[in-house]
């Protein structure tokens, strides 16, 4: 499809009253230039990726080209930061355009809004970077999670520290939908609460859980059927060691998907404290802590949804949130590890645990530990994995037991590592890669995003000329904490 052939839907405006958005036009930014499109992303949306080198492509991300039914408008929404409830959030830098199929476009970065509060309605161009090229490799790791159409950079000066200019940027993100517990959470406050709630439920219904639109009880299965994703978000995310930063409510999803992205992280050596925000000073979003804080914030849409749905029974679905998520994440790590779950049963819940106790005595670079692991020829030589490892002995000792589990096993090694080494990439995208590829960027040189883009959408393949990112992270990148400014 050419891009004047995407017709948008804006939905959201005849579904709930006009005063939960703001109907506006973006404030373009000066000298708007393309950095990069994501050509795998188009072929999902069906837009003709050539369409992307035109102008009118970056005057259409830049807010100067509507497209055809589109009524750009930003979103009200309230939230808990850091477990303290803010009454009135909002895009405050967002603007969505509408949907086209299931794909719902929203451009950042697009200029003060209604709720922009304290904020310039900007995105500087090292967060934008870091979501367009995250939200991909999320992606590709089959993580739920928002995506990134393109990205346009520009000479509009802005300020995050008042002595040092940096440049405005606009990401094009594409969800399933933007509608966040926090959404959800301002409607329960409106006047006319009851009437507002099921008008937003009932959007997010038909928009996302459209099986459900008959059914006597959709809201409270709507709600079940979240705490689903979530559990098994959640379980793939510390399956891989990712660390979201800042899981205010806010910034969760009612469809289940990674959504927001700011000072996240790849952990790069195993710490179960890990906390890769530095402001969360007190660690409440730190790597241990995610899953309990998801269950947090479902209590918290558990209870808006009360006032339209039977709060006893959403309670008590939601306490059936554990168990699905430690099933999900032993299931992940038993793939991960090339464990066959029928064969060694519980055994393999021991063995983790002592993984786990491996991994951080060793101070092995997580995700290439299960990348090693999984290209293990023969199970007498474990040099390649203790190499690795700056204090082995703990995980010699694990790769014995490893071995033990491994002999019930009728499959070679050879067809066990050829199913690990499909959920075990080469290439997990770290913190310090965006880092070079934003420094870059800062001079001008955006080879090194649109290379780091490709790694990401590919991380199960080589890639030659970037041997050096299938290392484990520098020591002196590794496990930093990241300022929350974008
Ligand atoms: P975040 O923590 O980035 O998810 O943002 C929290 C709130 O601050 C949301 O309502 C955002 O829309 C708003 N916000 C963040 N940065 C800006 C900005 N530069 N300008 C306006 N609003 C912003
Ligand atoms: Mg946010």
């Amino acid at each position: 499809m050419k891009l004047d052939e995407l017709k948008l839907q804006t939905k959201y405006l005849d579904s709930v009253d006009s005063k939960f958005y703001q109907l506006l036009d973006a404030t373009a930014l000066d000298n708007a230039f393309l950095i990069s499109y994501n050509k795998k992303l188009c072929d999902e949306i069906g837009l003709d990726y050539n369409e992307c080198e035109t102008n009118e492509f970056i005057n259409f991300l830049n807010g100067k080209k509507v497209l055809e039914g589109s009524k750009p408008y930003s979103m009200v929404y309230a939230g808990h930061q850091f477990g303290h409830f803010v009454p009135q959030l909002g895009d405050g830098r967002a603007i969505n355009l509408g949907s086209i199929g299931k794909w719902h476009l929203q451009t950042k970065g697009s200029g003060l809004t209604n709720y922009s509060r304290q904020g310039d309605g900007r995105a500087v161009l090292r967060s934008s970077i870091r979501e367009y090229i995250i939200s991909e490799a999320m992606h590709a790791l089959n993580i739920p999670t928002t995506r990134a159409l393109a990205i346009i950079g520009s000479g509009h000066n802005v300020y995050r520290n008042p002595f040092q200019a940096e440049k405005g940027a606009v990401v094009l993100r594409a969800s399933d939908s933007w509608i966040r517990i926090g959404t959800f959470e301002y409607f329960a406050r409106s006047k006319d609460a009851k009437q507002n709630i099921t008008a937003l439920a009932d959007f997010v219904i038909l928009e996302n859980y459209k099986h459900l639109k008959d059914d006597e009880n959709k809201y409270e299965k709507f709600f079940y059927e979240l705490v689903d994703k979530t559990a098994l978000l959640l379980a793939k995310w510390q399956t891989y060691g990712f660390m979201h930063g800042v899981m205010n409510t806010d910034n969760m999803s009612v469809f289940g998907v990674t959504i927001d992205y700011g000072p996240f992280s790849f952990m790069d050596y195993f710490d179960k404290h890990c906390i890769c925000n530095d402001t969360d000073i007190e660690g409440r979003y730190s790597y241990n802590n995610q899953p309990y804080i998801a269950k947090w914030n479902l209590f918290v849409l558990a209870d808006c949804l009360s006032i339209i749905a039977d709060f006893e029974k959403l309670k008590n679905y939601l306490e059936t949130f554990f168990s699905q998520h430690e099933r999900e994440y032993l299931e992940l790590m038993n793939k991960r590890l090339g464990l066959d779950i029928t064969l060694s049963g519980d055994k393999n819940i021991d063995l983790i645990i002592r993984l786990l106790k491996a991994l951080e005595s060793s101070e092995i670079d997580y995700n290439l530990f299960f990348y090693k692991l999984s290209q293990l020829e023969n199970l007498d030589d474990f040099s390649s994995i203790l190499d690795n490892c700056i204090y082995p002995l703990v995980m010699k000792e694990w790769l014995q037991e490893y071995k033990q589990v491994l002999l019930l096993d009728p499959r070679t090694q050879n067809q066990r590592c050829e199913s690990m080494q499909k959920v075990n990439p080469k290439y997990i995208i770290k913190n310090y890669m965006l880092e070079e590829a934003i420094q870059k960027a800062q001079e001008d040189d955006f080879t090194l995003v649109n290379d780091l883009l490709n790694i990401a959408q590919n991380p199960f393949d080589e890639h030659k000329d970037f041997q050096r990112y299938a290392k484990a992270t520098p020591k002196e990148f590794a496990n930093l904490k990241l300022s929350c400014s974008s």
